[in-house]
């Protein structure tokens, strides 16, 4: 097998003889059949091949093959966002009455899904600290309970996942470790490594790389046995009265079933597709994310070193420092470097966290992360805003807090702004 560099060039698409090199744009809502019958036989899965492009396109699936390689999987799918790609992960083992443990260190945007949003069609989530100790962990669970879920850095809060432990305890309670792991990419973590079952991501990060396109995908390691567990997982395992009576395990297999029974039910009535052109625009992206990622780690772990002794700077988080609550962890899973993303808190407090905002001139003000531009945000006036610095404190984002995403440009110029910035701060 190629490595991964080559991978993230070339993986997923060997044009034929005569064929494009770059992979084609089908931008196409339907395919053309020259019988009914040959159309029948794709609708009963029987064959493979393409009909409706929200369910499948080959431009979206030759992306997913990518990722699908670079995660080392057996099979993947793109989906339409981050959100989209962490909700089917979920909903394609859970129904109303089910439960699942989660990773309380997770995005903001995925807690409210799981706790607000699924809670509501019948999913119950209990969150756990990703340092609670096994014990507690295994007391989160409950008869009904289908999957474990974290994220290997969390988004904003940076804490890592001890995924080797976390699939212990999921494959203990007999369930799949689903890991989020938009912020590392598979350049710097490969979960499956360490026992997780199934992956997703916000290729809308570092994947895309360039601030483009909203999208996610789902990869499946093909490692988790559904029928050896097949009373909890009956939507894999038994019939689906929907397809004709298909059962995804015996028709698919163990390293099939998870991705076609998505495809087949979830995008079919949900529809979270991308749109080809952006799978295209994705996949330019990942070309280049084995340069782009070690950079960003690189300007980081300086930008961090900096502020960590500057006398203006009250905190720093980043794994990459020894001082940090998760360095040992890192060094564990993330030996190359974690991400671009640092937070850290001036000693001024709030007002000195907007001084400091007015006068960066590299670095970008936006809600988004993990794009080769450096971008930063000051949650509590942004996406926090309507808390109070009680509320703000409560949920880990203090009201001095700025998160800090290192971007690729020359790191001397990342710095010197910072440094210019903090003359104006008291
Ligand atoms: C951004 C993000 C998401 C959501 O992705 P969207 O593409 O914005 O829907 C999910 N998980 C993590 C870790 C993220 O950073």
């Amino acid at each position: 097998m190629s490595k991964i560099a080559t991978q993230c060039v070339q993986g997923g698409y060997t044009p034929k003889n005569g064929e494009p090199r770059q992979i084609p744009i089908i931008q196409s809502t339907t395919f053309k059949y020259d019988t009914s019958e040959d159309m029948g036989l794709l609708f009963d899965l029987k064959a493979s091949g393409y009909f409706y492009t929200r369910l499948q396109n080959p431009t979206n699936d030759l992306v997913a093959a990518k990722i699908c390689e670079l995660e080392g999987g057996t099979a993947a799918v793109l989906t339409s966002s981050g959100q989209a790609a962490n909700f089917f992960s979920i909903f394609n083992i859970c129904s109303a009455g089910d439960h699942v443990v989660a990773s309380s260190a997770i995005y903001g945007g995925t807690f409210n899904l799981f706790g607000v949003t699924m809670k509501r069609m019948g999913i119950d989530f209990t969150f756990v600290r990703p340092d609670a100790t096994d014990d507690e962990i295994h007391a989160a669970f409950r008869p009904n309970t289908k999957a474990l879920f974290g994220e290997t850095i969390a988004n904003p809060a940076l804490d890592i996942l001890d995924i080797e432990r976390f699939a212990n305890i999921a494959h203990a309670n007999g369930v799949p470790l689903i890991v989020d792991n938009t912020f590392p990419t598979p350049i710097n973590c490969r979960p499956f490594e360490w026992g997780a079952d199934i992956v997703t991501h916000a290729t809308t990060k570092y994947m895309d790389g360039h601030g483009t396109c909203v999208g996610g995908a789902i990869v499946d390691s093909g490692n988790f046995c559904w029928d050896d567990h097949a009373d909890k997982y009956p939507g894999l395992t038994t019939p689906d009265a929907s397809y004709h009576g298909i059962t995804y395990t015996k028709q698919f297999g163990q390293a099939g079933a998870f991705i076609t029974k998505c495809v087949a039910q979830l995008m079919r009535d949900f529809g979270c597709i991308p749109s080809p052109h952006n799978s295209f625009l994705l996949n330019l992206g990942l070309e280049s994310l084995h340069v782009r990622m070690p950079r960003h780690c690189e300007n980081a772990q300086a930008v961090a070193e900096f502020l960590e002794k500057h006398p203006k700077v009250a905190w720093v988080n980043f794994c990459g420092l020894p001082s940090n609550r998760y360095y040992a962890l890192a060094q564990k899973y993330l030996p190359n470097g974690s991400c671009g993303v640092i937070s850290f808190g001036l000693k001024g407090g709030r007002v000195a966290a907007e001084e400091f905002m007015k006068h960066l001139q590299v670095a970008i003000i936006a809600t988004h992360v993990a794009d080769a531009h450096s971008c930063i945000l000051h949650p509590a006036n942004a996406t926090h805003r309507q808390l109070s610095d009680d509320e703000l404190r409560a949920c880990g984002v203090g009201p001095d807090l700025i998160r800090l995403s290192v971007g690729i440009e020359d790191v001397a110029d990342i710095l010197a702004d910072v440094e210019n910035a903090l003359t104006f701060v008291k």
